[in-house]
């Protein structure tokens, strides 16, 4: 008698909090409903075999750009199936006012309405939101916007100078703002997240984006670098945004943090001077709560690679002594979370010169190739710590943790099993994105996700995606907040 609608058997469960070891899942409904040595195939309506496969818990990827250069809903089902077939069960994406994204901008009681409802029906995973806040009203808003499910905020602090490509002093017109959001809009900023942060410190952690790079010196070297050409143009991008000016960045948010105790998530830390950093303002601070966060493409790429000017992203890709040192800071447990920062974008939209296209990428569906191949078979991280950095942590860290990202009784029944041996190559075909070009492309991955779960129904099933966009579902965090189940 089927006492189960789906068991997961004879595969290597990979639990974050306990390790690998080999079980059965039997899934009820949306959730896990056992974890036992043996389910008999007869006690599934539904049976997946991952026998010699990896049982992960759905990756959590936590840094992603829905719809901030393409349609929005078009945006949403294309890159949302990418991120299912690469074991992707959850994306939280930022979202903000201003050019690019919706191209407008008011207060977020008008516009999270309307983001929400044109997010309706189009996701294939679950998705949640984090608000990039630019105006004394948006601030004002933030208590408001934690009961409506968003727990995230983002600053951005070349905004208070530059626009998105970095080329030009425009940042109120991009942004369609009268005042600049500079380092006193960001007190405001920090000293309110903090506030409402002890308001809900029952149901998790209100916290406080910030992308470190500071536009006051960008604006001179991006002008130096532009002059002295390398002939390497990935080269040339990371002269004209160095590093230093990111730890620059972090340790002026390191003296704010302190003064407001605001939670902060450095984002996609790029260097050994970025990282050195967070960890200097972590240990100075030990009050405050930092998160540092690593990207897929700063642990994947480096500008010795032949990348050309598509690669180019903020901040850039930096040189192989400084991704070698990211790696050491995901070995030891520095970097907490590792993210894609995912940005469909083709190459006519990043149309222009080195210093006038658009930045980013994605890469959602390398989630697992990058962090197996790159993580496990090359540098020895354990597929536990893989778990962790890819799901529990992020979960964790953005308040939607034990619904997600645990492999326990009574959570969600997301998971990514995955063949952690097979070497494929990076095509665009098994991306399974609307961009038309990839870094990554033609590189030999190991460790690619075979059948994605989300909550109890296959989406992504050997190289088929068998979801249907709009079965994603719209999470209120922290979920011990709005989650009554
Ligand atoms: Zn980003």
């Amino acid at each position: 008698m089927p006492g189960y609608d789906l068991v997961i058997r004879g595969g290597n469960v990979v639990d974050p909090a306990a390790g690998v070891h080999k079980a059965d899942i039997g899934i009820r409904g949306e959730k896990i409903a056992a974890i036992a040595e043996m389910i008999s195939a007869n006690e599934g309506s539904q049976v997946v075999d991952a026998t010699n496969r990896f049982v992960f818990p759905g990756a959590i990827d936590s840094h992603y750009h829905v719809g901030i250069y393409r349609p929005f809903r078009e945006d949403a089902t294309s890159e949302s199936t990418s991120s299912a077939s690469g074991g992707v069960t959850t994306i939280l994406t930022y979202f903000r006012t201003g050019q690019s994204y919706l191209n407008k901008m008011g207060p977020y009681k008008e516009i999270l309405p309307e983001l929400l409802d044109l997010s309706k029906d189009t996701f294939l995973v679950d998705y949640g939101y984090h608000l990039a806040l630019f105006t004394d009203q948006h601030i004002s808003e933030i208590e408001w916007l934690v009961k409506e499910g968003v727990s995230t905020f983002k600053y951005y602090m070349f905004y208070k100078l530059l626009n998105l490509s970095g080329h030009s002093p425009d940042a109120l017109k991009y942004l369609m703002i009268d005042t600049p959001v500079d380092l006193g809009f960001l007190y405001k900023f920090m000293r309110e997240v903090s506030r409402v942060n002890q308001v809900f410190r029952d149901y998790g952690k209100i916290a406080l984006s910030i992308h470190c790079e500071n536009p006051e010196i960008i604006r001179v070297t991006h002008e130096e670098a532009k002059q002295n050409p390398t002939g390497n143009p990935m080269k040339d991008y990371s002269n004209a945004r160095p590093p230093w000016q990111e730890e620059l960045a972090i340790n002026e948010v390191g003296v704010m943090a302190r003064e407001t105790k605001c939670p902060v998530n450095l984002l996609h830390l790029s260097s050994r001077k970025a990282v050195e950093a967070g960890m200097d303002v972590s240990s100075r601070y030990p009050e405050v709560d930092f998160l540092l966060e690593g990207t897929l493409h700063h642990l994947g790429l480096s500008n010795d690679m032949n990348l050309g000017q598509l690669a180019k992203v903020n901040p850039p890709i930096r040189s192989r002594e400084d991704r070698e040192f990211l790696w050491n800071s995901v070995l030891d447990g520095t970097i907490k979370t590792v993210v894609s920062d995912h940005a469909c974008v083709t190459k006519e939209i990043k149309k222009g010169d080195l210093w006038t296209s658009l930045p980013g990428f994605g890469g959602t569906s390398l989630m697992f190739p990058i962090l197996i191949t790159e993580g496990y078979h090359k540098r020895g991280l354990p597929l536990q710590r893989i778990a962790e950095l890819s799901s529990a942590n992020p979960a964790r860290y953005h308040n939607l943790y034990p619904r997600k990202g645990a492999i326990k009784v009574g959570s969600d029944a997301d998971f990514a099993i995955v063949d952690i041996e097979t070497e494929k190559q990076v095509t665009l075909a098994n991306l399974f994105t609307a961009q038309d070009f990839s870094p990554e492309e033609g590189m030999k991955l190991k460790g690619w996700p075979e059948v994605t779960v989300l909550r109890g129904k296959v989406i992504f099933e050997k190289g088929k995606v068998v979801g249907k966009p709009g079965y994603g579902r719209y999470i209120k965090r922290p979920v011990k907040l709005h989650c009554k189940d």
